[in-house]
């Protein structure tokens, strides 16, 4: 990482301070099983999962608008997964919706080396979470994480109607802790919405991705694991 003055650190939330048993990929294969077990195709999970990431991003959109709560955005999401298997069932939406829920708050754990990184940076620098997501599930996982209390600030998605990697979403942050771009460090497992995100705006940024540097984005600097992002902050903060 550049050595220049750091004043901030940023830090993403989903696979980057936590991380999700089995890979956030194994929560909609659970909720799956649930509809497959109410009469749902057996092999509709590719339909159901395409249907239901497609829907996500005009769903993000209007819910950063206003025009739709989180909540409902996750109903609607269930709701065109499910059309796309030729299910349509109120009651069997609810209840898988609960069941994404319920797996995406109570599931992941804190990655290793995560209490040890707030604790060291804390103090040190202006210290905030950057999260894209639904802001009441956000402000649960942080919780049930003892994470609430350990940021100068947490910005969330839902909250701000902005995400990663809009311009406008890092600038909201720089100015809350009221320092220049390139005297901060975005810190995420996302090559996109994390790094070059932040890269844009002219932060720096270091990507964290345990299984090696392989979409890195030139100008970040990359880290395998919590133990790695201490030890490059701790360079660069001399
Ligand atoms: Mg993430």
């Amino acid at each position: 990482m550049p050595a220049r003055e750091l004043r901030a650190v940023f830090l993403d939330l989903d696979d980057t301070l936590t991380e999700y048993p089995g890979g956030f990929g194994a929560v909609l294969e659970s909720v799956y099983r649930r509809a497959v077990s109410a009469g749902a195709p057996a092999d509709g999970f590719d339909r159901f999962r395409r249907a239901y990431w497609n829907s996500t991003c005009g769903l993000w959109a209007a819910m950063h608008a206003g025009t739709i709560s989180g909540r409902q955005a996750r109903l609607v999401r269930m709701r065109r997964g499910l059309e796309a298997v030729s299910v349509s069932d109120d009651a069997l939406t609810q209840r898988l919706s609960h069941h994404w829920d319920d797996l995406a708050l109570n599931s992941p754990d804190l990655r290793p080396g995560a209490d040890d990184l707030l604790g060291w940076l804390r103090g040190r620098v202006f210290l905030g979470l950057i999260t894209d997501g639904y802001a009441d599930l956000q402000r649960r996982k942080l919780k049930r994480l003892g994470l609430e209390d350990r940021f100068d600030r947490v910005q969330i998605s839902e909250e701000v109607g902005t995400s990663k990697p809009f311009a406008r979403t890092f600038r909201l942050s720089l100015e809350a802790a009221g320092v220049a771009p390139v005297e901060a460090v975005m810190v995420g497992d996302n090559a996109n919405s994390d790094v070059r995100g932040a890269l844009g705006v002219g932060m720096q940024a270091v990507h964290l991705q345990p299984g090696g540097p392989v979409n890195t984005p030139a100008g970040a600097t990359w880290a395998g694991d919590l133990a790695d992002v201490r030890r490059l902050l701790e360079e660069a903060l001399g």
